[in-house]
């Protein structure tokens, strides 16, 4: 009997599961193997048997969870084909955050690729997205609605200089997650010419440095100390987005708060926030670019993880392109706020749109 998809891939409590090769790929729960696409902690969990993943992904791990955060540990060399049980797996680049890959699993000419997170749009700080042929993709769709085109960008970074230039004597204190988000900040910051030192919050200090140890230049990025924050006018200071609103942040020179998140693509949620300057910066794919990497990967079925699922499952069936959500659970974690706002918007928003979700948008950028 042919191999069929579901004999490299199928669902367990655990998560995304192969049973020919025996191991999970990205386990909401502790396994016995893991395979893992990426750092973020929805992605990379703690207390598993064996890990295979990147180098840069493995010492994520090791600086977020401790270098016990599992029993033992593989490296997989982009590109390399690694045997396990009866599959073969290979890792490709998936332009997300640094080390950030997708997954291929193959058996008798069948192949599957899960993709994690990805992104198409240009990254300073890692390899871009490699399409991976196949004969089934597994994607996400945290921003899978047609409304959803992300800008350029260098046009996101002007604005935020733009206004350190109207505003000197003012601190503009920066959302940002921890692990990705930020350091594409800072880096675009240094593409754009802008050589000061960059403020970071305490939270965004250790992996900023292992982002600088991996060779990514971010230039000079003292943490902040809490006695000199009154005196910081016309700084550019990182932080956690939660950290924009708190007690934190209000001891800096007049702050102008900003946020860089795809979620800023979103107008009224700036609003609700308190963002003076949202910044539409995303490390996930926009909606032509879901729908951009589904046709070039060539796939003739598609699951999809997590996110606005059903768009993008309807878009796939107008494309002659079997697809079903998966509607795991556990993902989206990256960017707590902004999962948790979508979900709740879409069961109490206003408006449901055709596609059953009602997100608060503007008409233009
Ligand atoms: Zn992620
Ligand atoms: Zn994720």
């Amino acid at each position: 009997m042919p191999l069929r998809a579901s004999d490299l891939l199928t669902l367990t409590r655990e998560g995304l599961y192969c049973p020919l090769g025996g191991f999970h790929v990205d386990p909401t729960w502790p396994v016995a193997r893991a395979l893992i696409t990426h750092g973020h902690a929805d992605h990379a969990r703690a207390g598993h048997g064996s890990v295979l993943a990147t180098g840069e992904t493995l010492r994520i791990m090791a600086v977020r969870y401790g270098e016990d955060f599992c029993r033992t540990r593989q490296e997989a060399k982009l590109g390399e084909p690694i045997r396990i049980g009866d599959v073969t797996v290979r890792f490709a680049p998936a332009g997300h955050v640094l080390g950030s890959a997708q997954i291929a699993i193959e058996a008798e000419g069948v192949r599957v690729v899960v993709s994690g997170d990805y992104k198409r749009a240009r990254d300073p700080t890692c390899l871009p997205f490699e399409v991976v042929p196949c004969d089934v993709f597994i994607t996400e769709a945290t921003f899978g609605l047609p409304v959803f085109r992300m800008p350029d960008t260098s046009e996101e970074v002007a604005k935020l200089l733009a206004s350190v230039a109207l505003f000197p004597e003012r601190a503009h204190i920066v959302g940002a997650y921890a692990l990705g988000k930020a350091q594409r900040v800072m880096a675009l910051l240094r593409e754009a010419g802008y050589d000061r030192p960059i403020y970071l919050h305490g939270a965004m200090e250790k992996l900023t440095e292992l982002y600088k140890r991996e060779g990514i230049r971010l230039g000079e990025t003292p943490k902040v100390v809490a006695a000199e924050r009154a005196k910081l006018h016309g700084a550019i200071v990182l932080c956690p987005p939660s950290s924009i609103q708190d007690v934190w942040s209000r001891k800096f020179p007049d702050p102008v708060t900003a946020f860089a998140s795809g979620w800023m693509r979103v107008r009224a949620r700036a609003r609700q926030k308190g963002v003076e300057l949202p910044l539409v910066i995303s490390d996930h794919s926009d909606w032509p670019d879901l729908c951009r990497t589904i046709r070039e990967t060539g796939a003739e079925e598609v699951w999809v993880t997590h996110g606005q699922e059903d768009a993008l499952v309807h878009w796939c069936g107008t494309q002659g392109i079997r697809a079903k959500p998966l509607h795991l659970l556990g993902y989206g974690d990256e960017e707590v706020e902004g999962a948790s706002e979508s979900a709740s918007e879409s069961t109490a928003g206003p408006a449901p749109g055709p596609a059953g979700a009602a997100v608060d948008l503007e008409a233009s950028p």
